[in-house]
């Protein structure tokens, strides 16, 4: 038996961007068992190809397979097996004399990602049998990003570690909460003053005509509640004033989503300065956007975003500050779609920064929807901000309204 190439085959169809890294394969396989992957599945072509089809770009093919490999990856598919299993299979008098050989016919497989460790092989003690039950898709989803056999554990871990707070629970923000519950964030504390008013179901969709005039917080606590016994939440009634009332509402969070409109650039200050003191990092839906993440120690913050607005409008940009800050009543056209297509993709940013499976576009970027297109702006802060060195300040002092 020698190592047989496994090919990557053209692309056909389906998203790019799985981790095509090659996959670490673990040591001391003896023990360990053996599955596809769960994003290939192997299929026999009629000229006598494998081929490994893959939900993303990346599919594999085996031109000319011995018989023997195509038996053993047949064993694999049906019985998960180990290599031991494996060698008293196709060598029921000898095994030992084919282990090795098995194990490098193997491995190119295995550095695919194609063989992959069966899950509850390292499943570890805090993953009982009930959050595996509610996860267990997400962790297969997981393990797409992963490129060592314990990776997908890791990083639902931290996500299951890790405290997010949402300021501001309208149309994203809701959603937003809902997505964070349903992918498992183990704390989530969410934070409005509003109430439920019959104009806010079109984008608001958590909410029910009957919820009208209570409050929004407590309301989505209830629907929480009843989605996920997997989080805690901490329910906060309440609006912020300034950047203290900022700070007490994210205490001990580890990331910051701001869902909130109002005051316009003023409240976007106030949490800026906030995380900044706090070293938290954080991100925005603002004016059709999302991002820049602002992460302590790297360039991109609402500052930047502001440094950049100044060079477009000179001291109009403060002026106009002032005036949103004055207004006290505002409609903007709405759709059902732009909450939903925002707390998406906060909600998939804020669990690829969590968890360290990827990073997020809005890193270095600002996704903007100009309907009917949205674009992925390259931001790569600004030179005027020091939110790089670690040490920023903002650019203008908060001051409370
Ligand atoms: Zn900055």
């Amino acid at each position: 038996m020698t190592a047989t190439p496994v090919a990557p085959a053209s692309p056909r169809f389906g998203p790019a961007g799985r981790n095509t890294a090659p996959h670490a394969v673990p040591e001391g396989q003896d023990g360990m068992h053996w599955q596809f992957s769960n994003q290939l599945e192997m299929l026999e072509l009629g000229d006598g190809s494998l081929f490994f089809d893959s939900i993303y770009a990346d599919h594999r093919v085996v031109a000319r397979p011995p018989e023997i490999l195509r038996r053993i990856l047949r064993m694999i598919e049906n019985d998960k097996p180990t290599l031991c299993q494996i060698a008293s299979g196709v060598a029921e008098d000898a095994p030992d004399t084919v282990l090795a050989r098995i194990e490098r016919l193997l491995k190119p497989f295995m550095r695919a990602g194609i063989l992959v460790p069966l899950r509850d092989g390292t499943r570890p003690a805090w993953a009982d049998d009930a959050l595996v039950e509610r996860f267990s898709t997400q962790l297969d989803w997981l393990v797409t990003l992963a490129t060592g056999p314990q990776d997908h554990w890791d990083f639902f871990g931290r996500l299951r570690q890790a405290h997010v707070a949402v300021i501001g629970l309208g149309g994203a923000g809701s959603l937003l909460a809902q997505s964070l519950t349903a992918a498992g964030i183990g704390r989530l504390t969410i934070i409005d003053g509003d109430t439920v008013e019959p104009s806010n179901l079109l984008r608001q969709i958590l909410y029910n005509p009957d919820q009208s005039g209570r409050s929004k917080a407590g309301c989505l606590a209830e629907q929480l509640e009843r989605f996920s016994t997997h989080t805690d939440y901490r329910v906060l009634d309440r609006y912020v004033h300034n950047k203290q009332d900022v700070l007490d509402c994210i205490d001990g969070a580890d990331f910051v989503a701001v869902c909130a409109d109002a005051p316009r650039f003023v409240l976007n200050r106030w949490i800026d300065a906030a995380c900044k003191e706090n070293r938290t990092p954080y991100l925005s839906a603002f004016a059709g956007s999302v991002g820049p993440l602002y992460r302590p120690g790297a360039p991109g913050c609402f500052s930047c975003f502001e440094h950049r607005l100044r060079e477009d409008l000179g001291e109009r940009h403060d002026l106009l500050v002032d005036a949103l800050a004055a207004k006290r009543s505002w409609r903007y056209p709405a759709f059902v779609s732009g909450p939903l297509t925002v707390a998406h993709l906060m909600a998939t940013e804020i669990v690829l920064h969590l968890t360290g499976a990827a990073p997020p576009s809005t890193a270095d970027g600002i996704v903007r929807f100009q309907h009917p297109h949205t674009v992925l702006e390259p931001f790569l802060g600004h030179p005027s901000c020091d939110c790089a060195s670690g040490q920023s300040q903002p650019s203008v002092d908060p001051v409370a309204t």
